[in-house]
């Protein structure tokens, strides 16, 4: 393992409005685009400022081997911010040929130009929150976006990935959206795949507290597909996705082959991973730590830190796993799932202990993998393709309760 994380993900909080199913540490700027009101704003300069100040922050600086811009909507940024921000981390950590740097796009914020701009600032992968094709489903969901925006900004990634400049590109659905029965859930698929993008998220709709969707639901007003529509709408997921040559690599993630995410694949299998910008989270040594969430904290933070010369990467201890449950959780969203015996040795518990405690982890299990939701192959533990996958939450509610129980 690295000493030091090779990931960095950067949080651009700024959108143009809320969606209505959003709980993000989002800064709205409104609906117009113009310089003063979109990325030249005061409030994107400012945060770009201090988002600098935090980057510089490090110490430890090596190397990146991929760099996540997330947010929030990162592409209302001009392209000339976005060169200045990866320049930033060539310039200061270095950044490693053939890195992976991706950035993720909303299809009303951004135009051809802006793409071109975009690849020349050094992004080599984009991810686009699509989330549906249909425009009542869109605009029942509080988004800015319509159909006809999706498809002018597939077929513009389209054609840069089709003539090599970029590596790869994602396309991002929510599954079970209010108002999005399985007609419109195929619909949704069928036109995905006609862009063939190499890489396709499909997200489950959570309703968050705070959000429009919870005041809906707590009032009774909230149509989402009954459990029997969502069950069908993951049958189509599987089946259409995987007769189009996509593979499931984890819960939520289909790619064609060589183009999983490699920054994802971080998160998912316990590396560290550097993290910048308000509400963020990073864990560069195996411990997680949170940025304030609301900017007016986050630039006390900021400049606390600097003050104080501290390092927001924490302290560089022993590397150790403490929140082995989440390893677990992550390990298993993989299709190739955990190396059981591995994630419990790194707990360093004495021989009785490791005995013990696997054997009550087993016990918890023995009903999935009778029933075939659980497969273990040696030392390694995965879920079945679909059932196991789609019924992750039993399995992973019992892996919870056990560790709750043996702490
Ligand atoms: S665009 Fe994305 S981050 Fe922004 S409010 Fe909508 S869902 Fe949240």
């Amino acid at each position: 393992m690295n000493k030091f994380p090779r990931s960095a993900y950067v949080h651009i909080p700024f959108c143009h409005r809320r969606c209505f199913y959003c709980d993000f540490a989002v800064i709205p700027l409104g609906n117009n685009l113009e310089t003063l009101q979109g990325y030249g704003s005061k409030t994107v300069k400012e945060y770009l400022r201090y988002l600098y100040k935090e980057i510089l922050s490090i110490k430890h600086k090596s190397p990146l081997s991929t760099i996540y811009l997330g947010g929030g909507t990162p592409s209302i940024l001009h392209p000339l911010q976005i060169k200045e921000l990866i320049d930033l981390f060539k310039e200061n950590y270095g950044v490693d040929y053939g890195a992976e740097i991706t950035m993720e796009v909303d299809p009303a914020s951004f135009n051809e130009d802006d793409l071109y701009g975009f690849i020349n600032a050094g992004i080599n992968r984009f991810s686009l929150g699509v989330q549906s094709f249909n425009d009542r489903v869109l605009q029942n969901s509080g988004r800015r976006h319509l159909r006809e925006d999706v498809e002018k900004s597939c077929s513009w990634l389209k054609r840069v990935f089709d003539s090599g400049l970029i590596n790869s590109w994602s396309l991002d659905l929510i599954q079970n959206l209010p108002l999005s029965g399985s007609k419109e859930w195929q619909d949704d698929l069928d036109k995905a795949i006609t862009f063939m993008p190499p890489h396709i998220s499909i997200y489950d709709l959570n309703i968050e507290n705070g959000t429009v969707f919870k005041k809906l639901d707590n009032l009774g007003k909230l149509e989402v597909p009954s459990d029997d529509e969502a069950f069908k709408n993951s049958e189509l997921t599987n089946v259409i996705l995987k007769n189009s040559g996509y593979s499931r690599y984890e819960i939520s993630n289909y790619c064609l082959p060589r183009h999983q995410s490699r920054h994802n694949r971080v998160y998912w299998s316990g590396l560290g991973w550097w993290s910048f910008g308000q509400g963020s989270t990073s864990s560069p040594w195996g411990e997680k730590f949170t940025r304030p969430r609301v900017s007016k904290e986050y630039k006390e933070w900021v400049t606390w830190q600097n003050e104080h010369n501290l390092d927001s990467s924490l302290i560089n201890n022993e590397f150790v796993y403490k929140e082995l449950d989440e390893k677990i959780m992550l390990g298993l969203r993989l299709k190739e799932g955990v190396d059981i015996y591995k994630v419990l040795q790194e707990q360093n518990w004495e021989n009785k202990k490791f005995e013990s405690n696997f054997i009550k982890l087993l016990n918890e299990w023995e009903k999935f993998l009778e029933s075939g939701l659980l497969v273990r192959n040696g030392k390694r533990f995965f879920l079945s393709q679909p059932k196991g996958m789609e019924l992750s939450n039993q399995i992973l509610i019992s892996m919870f309760k056990w560790w709750e129980e043996i702490n």
